[in-house]
């Protein structure tokens, strides 16, 4: 611990507050730290680890992708990238992807795609976006300047002009925003970072009324809402969204970086060669560790990934109603839920740690839990039981 420790004080630049911890392996809902203890991992590197950790499936296939070819680049074509975007359209029902790294990396190409659809239909002042309180896209300059929290924003002024950010989450607040001049509206269905916010059903329908009167394009970010994380795969059909592109990134890849951004035919016919690109993006590592993602779920996991999600959704409720002196509200939709509490989540989270359970706080006040998709009840079983020892 003090050697990584040491090292990385010297040498990583300090963007992160890390907790104090070195994990050296992982296996299933698990991850082990340098002194072998054993620790229930329901923060899943932040959504991402889906299938859990040192999943044979995933092992097994980037074990031999790496055999076979890892990358060539965009240059060129290879059998896995039409592979994995026809399976994404199929799960999406948006027909076209652009395959990167990243979420953000799949916000900031969405956000292009639906600019550069109203420059090609000669729209070239069309070129505001409408977001959400709450709202979080990502760091890069793009993704950033549609993230509503003023310190991720402020310090990296001017960032991309014409954002606006709706007044509240309230119908009439988002109406007022969207005008003819709005290139498109951005929304995660359950704001993750923002506090596990499911967004209100009467704001699902003021966000597709205002669309549809000003003909503005919906993009819905579902980096962590997405991949099956609520059951579905694609949160915003359940809200009745119908969005003209999506963004996905986070649990697709398994635990290697993998990110998609969909679009409708409308956007790509407007879109040529030349417009947008990425070197690593889509390579055969990337596209396999998908693919095999993809695979698993498919092959079965759905129907314990829905009924594991209820399961963990009425366990949160149930604490919350147990601990009311601490616990303000019971949120999230599956394998994605919030708890706030009435004060800074972080020594619950500390606590947690202590007796060998991984959760994380988001928004100050709410603890997540983004547990892997090959959770049990008895995992949730034990979580719950120390997160209410901790409250
Ligand atoms: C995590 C997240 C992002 C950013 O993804 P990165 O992989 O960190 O770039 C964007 N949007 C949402 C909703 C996220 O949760």
């Amino acid at each position: 611990m003090t050697d990584v420790k040491a090292l990385e004080l010297q040498h990583v630049l300090q963007t992160y507050r890390r907790l104090p911890v070195v994990f050296e392996r992982g296996e299933g809902m698990s991850l082990v730290d340098d002194h072998g203890r054993r620790y229930l991992d329901f923060v899943s590197g932040i959504g991402v680890a889906s299938l859990g950790h040192a999943h044979p499936a995933i092992a097994r296939a980037m074990a031999r992708q790496a055999e076979t070819l890892l990358h060539t680049s965009n240059l060129y074509f290879h059998p896995l990238q039409g592979e994995l975007a026809a399976r994404l359209a199929s799960l999406t029902g948006l027909p076209r992807a652009f395959i990167c790294n990243s979420g953000t990396e799949a916000v900031e190409a969405c956000l292009k795609f639906t600019r550069r659809y109203w420059h090609g239909r000669g729209e070239t002042g069309r070129t505001k976006y409408v977001a959400l309180p709450h709202a979080f896209h990502g760091r890069t300059m793009g993704s950033l300047s549609v993230t509503w929290d003023e310190h991720y924003r402020a310090p990296f002024a001017p960032l991309v002009p014409g954002v606006t950010f709706a007044a509240s989450l309230e119908p009439e607040a988002l109406a007022a925003a969207v005008d003819e001049q709005t290139a498109a509206v951005i929304v995660e269905p359950i704001q993750g970072e923002g506090g596990v916010r499911p967004i209100p059903p009467a704001l699902a329908q003021a966000i597709t009324a205002a669309c549809q009167r000003t003909g503005t394009l919906l993009i819905a970010d579902e980096v962590q809402s997405g991949s099956w994380r609520t059951g579905s795969f694609l949160s915003s059909r359940e809200l009745g969204l119908n969005p003209d592109a999506v963004a996905l990134g986070k649990a697709l890849g398994g635990g290697v970086p993998v990110g998609a951004a969909m679009v409708s035919e409308a956007i790509a016919s407007q879109i040529a060669a030349g417009d947008h690109g990425t070197t690593y993006g889509g390579n055969l590592l990337a596209c396999r560790a998908a693919l095999t993602f993809l695979d698993v779920v498919d092959g079965g996991m759905l129907e314990s990934i829905r009924r594991v999600g209820t399961y963990l959704q009425q366990r949160v409720r149930d604490l919350a109603k147990a601990h009311p002196d601490r616990v303000v509200d019971a949120r999230g939709v599956g394998l994605f839920a919030g708890l706030e509490l009435n004060a800074d989540a972080q020594p619950v989270v500390i606590a947690a740690l202590e007796r060998g359970l991984l959760i994380n706080r988001t928004a100050t006040t709410v603890i997540r839990l983004l547990p892997p998709y090959i959770a049990a009840e008895r995992d949730i079983d034990q979580a719950i039981d120390i997160l209410g020892a901790c409250l």
